[in-house]
């Protein structure tokens, strides 16, 4: 078998090389701890502060110290979403979004099920929100909690976070969004844009799995939900995992220097992949708006055919791509974000997400265009209800 094709990298992305070789001497050189008071300790803290400090850069935060440390952007969303909650007392009313990830859903459902009062905006077909259902929810006299994503993992739709912000804090609350597929792949800053707590997560932008940073305003208040030492000021214990907080350092550096030429490289290859599939795929559609969208991404219906049959086809001749949510996936239910969007039923089973990156090539495009047809024709002619 030819060897992968790798286009699922909103699942998850290869480390870049550059990110392992600033990693490994911390396993094996500069293994202190950042806590200790002597030397061989306070290099390795010294080596925690410079990485904050480019994490901070990437998402233009005044102040590093405005940068949490955490395992992964679920426990990042999660930190936001309850630590804010929890500070701020009594039962504030949560607002999010039907298409946020299960890391949002999750717990704004646990608070609901404990009785806190939660509105879900509902998107249009192109997947976005109506700002005026925001705005006179965030009017509604009681203190408020609101999480809404920049981009979404399976359409790629991007919110205009700006405006959201704006709207939230008119009415007095607590902004947080999950960043966690835009950071690295588009400017964004939280300097001018009224964002209170913002995530993101390492395995997104080429920095390995099991590191993540939560990002909260000065003065923003969260309650930790872990307790213990006085790792990152107070607000989350533990000993640090200095060597991936050193990868993600490397990661959001390495991403701004190359995002404006990572992100041409992607959506080039992002548009001749559509326009080859729409070309070659009869019954083929795009999900999500075409204007304000992530380059990398794409999200494509096929009509009368099992998402998951393509996946394992593709997978059969070396092509790694999926159904839509990494997490999701596994379960035979439709995505949860199609469905928020009315996807036609006819479409809603036979959609697949391709998601770039910078190590992605023309091959790999050509490849999936030389295959995917032929795929899409063989399970249309097994389809009942295709009647082609
Ligand atoms: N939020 C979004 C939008 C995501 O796409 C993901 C992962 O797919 C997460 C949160 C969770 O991040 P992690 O896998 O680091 O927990």
């Amino acid at each position: 078998m030819k060897s992968s094709v790798y286009v699922d990298n909103n699942a998850t992305t290869a480390v870049a090389p550059e990110v392992t070789e600033a990693i490994l001497p911390y396993f094996t050189e500069h293994w202190g701890n950042p806590s200790s008071m002597h030397n061989f300790g306070g290099s390795v803290k010294r080596s925690i502060d410079a990485a904050r400090e480019k994490v901070a850069a990437l998402i233009g935060a005044e102040h590093p110290n405005e940068i949490i440390f955490t395992s992964c952007g679920s426990e990042s969303d999660n930190m936001a979403i309850r630590g804010a909650v929890d500070a701020i007392g009594g039962h504030p009313h949560l607002i999010t979004t039907r298409v946020e990830h299960a890391a949002v859903l999750g717990p704004c459902h646990y608070l609901e099920d404990k009785g806190f009062r939660l509105s879900t905006l509902e998107v249009d077909e192109k997947g976005n929100l109506d700002l005026e259902k925001l705005r006179e929810k965030s009017m509604s006299g009681k203190k408020t909690v609101a999480s809404v994503m920049w981009a979404n993992n399976e359409t790629g739709v991007i919110f205009p976070i700006p405006e959201i912000g704006t709207i939230v804090k008119e009415g007095g609350g607590i902004f947080h969004t999950d960043a966690v597929q835009i950071a690295g792949k588009l400017p964004i800053s939280v300097r001018n844009i009224p964002v209170d707590l913002l995530s993101i997560s390492g395995h997104k932008l080429h920095a390995p799995k099991g590191i993540g940073a939560l990002y909260a305003r000065r003065g923003t208040k969260i309650t930790p939900h872990i307790m213990g030492g006085h790792q990152e000021r107070g607000r989350r214990a533990g000993t640090e995992n200095v060597p991936y907080i050193v990868g993600l350092g490397k990661a959001c550096e390495l991403a701004m220097e190359r995002m404006e030429k990572d992100a041409q490289h992607e959506r080039n290859l992002r548009d001749r992949l559509e326009a080859g599939v729409l070309a070659t795929c009869k019954g083929a559609r795009i999900n999500g708006d075409l204007e304000s969208r992530l380059p990398n991404t794409t999200n494509i219906s096929f009509e009368y055919v099992e998402g998951e049959a393509i996946i394992l086809m593709l997978d059969d001749v070396g092509i790694c791509a999926s159904t839509g949510s990494a997490c999701a996936s596994g379960s035979l239910e439709p995505s949860h974000v199609l469905r928020a969007m009315d996807v036609p039923r006819s479409m809603l089973h036979g959609s697949i997400r391709f998601s770039l990156s910078r190590y992605n090539t023309e091959e790999d495009i050509d490849d999936v265009l030389e295959k995917l047809p032929v795929i899409i024709k063989r399970l249309r002619e097994l389809s009942p209800f295709a009647n082609d």
